[in-house]
């Protein structure tokens, strides 16, 4: 069908404002030569994740179950091993027990950190789950004597060197980076970026271990974590790495003997990556892990079109739709609460699931204020399916991410910027 026909389809029988339509028009052409670009990545992701695949030998045996303590489960291996040479290290523990990102980062922060050593944020304060895990909950980190400092990015969003050679003095046993800009109004790290603020850090502090939060950034660039200078990286599979296909758990991927420590936490020291159960989950993270590069592709067209189309409507987005991209989060700012809510309702009435549902704000276990999250999602919580969340304190920004296919962004968005345009009118 003739995408002029779709349009005038959406028009007239789905009621988007004309003004959306002539917008989402000029937005398929001038976003054009982006989608080609993130094609071309897509590509190369999926050569490289399918030459692992092969390399390790998958077979139909890994997919079988085991149960109990799940010795000897080779699949479970694979999947390590897989995961380990994706992002480029020699080790990973992927589990599904995992229940979170915050959960796979905390087996890091607890692996890792000792009594008297010191933890520090280069990035500013860690994303507001990771808050209880270092200081603010009971069990954290602070609990167990270990300090914990933070380094702001400085004025350009960029590492402020000067601080953290400063915080190097310290002799910080571990580093933490966040990539993505979580929720905060910032652009994703570059990959540039990144390297030479390795370099930076091995070079003033040889000892000093380096932990990415790599959550929503799987997949986008070429370059792997470990590549960079990256000891290790955490995320989770209800975003990017499980390709809207795993329906939970989570990653560490670095230096095998890290990842040992952090296996250690995990389960406990001694027993470490050697037992879980996978109870058949083998061959569906398999599956999403080999999806993943599609997914992302389509998820970051749709925050470049997105971009693109809220921008000419006039909202202030970050990052803008002709940027570079490092994750797939796209935020825009929508000045009032009022605003904030009907903008994630539209999205919540786009979903495929639970469309009909009114959204509240409300507290959720580690946020510090109440969250508004519109997901209508086939994985509860899922943000590599078309989401969006935020927190309810000023500006008022929509965090928007994901999309397992580019056609319903589309979608969601429109209905998101139909609804605010419906609204304004009946306020006049
Ligand atoms: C999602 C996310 C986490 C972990 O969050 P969970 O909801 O626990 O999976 C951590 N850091 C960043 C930057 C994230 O986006």
């Amino acid at each position: 069908m003739n995408i002029d026909a779709i349009y005038k389809h959406l028009n007239e029988s789905w009621n988007i404002d004309s003004i959306l339509i002539k917008k989402a028009k000029e937005a398929d052409i001038r976003c054009d030569e982006y989608f080609k670009e993130i094609e071309g990545n897509e590509f190369l992701h999926q050569l490289n994740v399918l030459s692992i695949f092969q390399k390790h030998g998958l077979s139909e045996y890994h997919f079988a179950p085991s149960t109990g303590y799940g010795l000897n489960d080779p699949g479970r291996d694979i999947i390590d091993d897989i995961m380990a040479d994706i992002f480029g290290y020699e080790s990973a523990l992927t589990r599904w027990q995992i229940v979170s990102g915050t959960h796979a980062i905390t087996c890091a922060l607890f692996g890792i950190l000792r009594p008297g050593d010191l933890l520090l944020s280069i990035t500013g304060p860690p994303y507001d789950t990771l808050q209880t895990v270092i200081n603010k909950g009971k069990g954290a980190l602070t609990e167990f004597n270990i300090s914990f400092s933070t380094v702001n990015l400085n004025e350009k969003n960029s590492f402020d060197y000067k601080e953290i050679e400063k915080s190097l003095k310290l002799k910080p046993k571990l580093i933490f980076i966040q990539r993505s800009c979580g929720y905060s109004w910032r652009k994703a790290i570059s990959s540039e970026e990144l390297s030479e603020c390795c370099l930076f850090i091995k070079k003033h502090s040889p000892e000093t271990i380096i932990l990415l939060d790599n959550c929503y950034c799987e997949f986008v660039d070429l370059k792997k974590p470990a590549e960079l200078g990256i000891d290790i990286t955490a995320g989770s599979f209800i975003k990017n790495p499980g390709g809207g296909i795993i329906p939970c758990g989570g990653y560490l991927a670095g230096k095998k003997e890290l990842i040992e420590l952090c296996a250690s936490r995990m389960t406990a020291p001694g027993i470490l990556g050697k037992q879980g159960a996978t109870l058949g989950m083998n061959r569906i993270i398999l599956q999403g892990i080999f999806i993943a590069p599609h997914t992302v592709s389509e998820a970051l067209k749709g925050s470049v079109w997105s971009a693109y189309i809220l921008e000419s409507m006039g909202y202030e987005v970050f990052p803008s739709w002709n940027e570079r991209r490092y994750d797939i989060i796209q935020a825009v700012k929508l000045n009032n609460p009022k605003a904030l809510k009907t903008f994630c309702q539209g999205i919540q009435n786009s979903g495929p699931v639970d469309s009909k549902a009114k959204l509240e704000a409300s507290r959720l276990p580690g946020y510090s204020d109440p969250v508004i999250m519109a997901g209508g999602t086939f994985i509860q919580g899922s943000s590599i399916e078309l989401s969006a969340d935020a927190p309810v304190r000023p500006p008022y920004i929509a965090y928007l991410q994901g999309g397992l296919t580019f056609g319903h962004v589309k979608i969601g968005i429109l209905n998101a910027l139909n609804l605010l345009i419906k609204e304004g009118k009946e306020n006049k």
